[in-house]
């Protein structure tokens, strides 16, 4: 399985054949870092372009939002003092075209980072957890069936992408696995 956590930035996790993959310094799976425009929009998180985290997290879809509103100021956002990515897709909902067209650049950024790391790992399943999750369907349906499409035929119809049903509680939950199977490792 796969994790991606959005949220101020993107992370992720890889459970392969039943064991979290670490890499060989503990990094491994870092994949807000995967290239979706390899002359895209500059990453914070490691200083490359056209990263999915210089897209899709809730920083960066504020952050397109302010450049559009500076661009063309006609939209509902432009009322508020720092549109966060909660009040874009709010207002992408309520169609307001300018934060439709934010949104739809968050969903194609996210189909296609998602689509390689598919078809890198063939997964079951695909959790998407983290504060930009929160809008659900808004996000994962349209994802998730561009995935479908784009992937290789047997990884995109094989990975079920989901919500995360642990919410705020997943890093302690994590964590709490980790000890659990260190301890297990240490008394075997
Ligand atoms: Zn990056």
């Amino acid at each position: 399985m796969v994790y991606l956590t959005i949220s101020t930035g993107v992370g992720g996790g890889v459970v392969l054949d039943g064991r979290l993959y670490r890499g060989s310094s503990g990094n491994g799976g870092e994949l807000g870092h995967v290239t979706v425009d390899w002359d895209g929009r500059a990453c914070r998180g490691c200083g490359r372009r056209g990263c999915l985290e210089a897209y899709v997290s809730g920083t960066s879809i504020a952050e397109r939002a302010r450049e559009a509103i500076r661009a063309d100021g006609n939209s509902s956002l432009a009322s508020l003092a720092d549109p966060t990515a909660a009040d874009v897709a709010a207002a992408a909902e309520a169609g307001d075209a300018l934060a439709h067209s934010v949104w739809s650049e968050t969903v194609n950024a996210l189909a296609c980072g998602l689509t390689s790391i598919v078809n890198l790992f063939e997964p079951e399943l695909v959790v998407i957890g983290g504060g930009v999750a929160r809008t659900g369907e808004q996000l994962l349906g349209p994802v998730r069936k561009r995935v479908r499409e784009d992937a290789m035929k047997p990884a995109g119809e094989a990975a079920d992408i989901v919500a995360s049903a642990l919410g705020d509680r997943v890093g302690v939950v994590g964590a709490a696995a980790i000890v659990h199977e260190r301890a297990a490792a240490f008394s075997a």
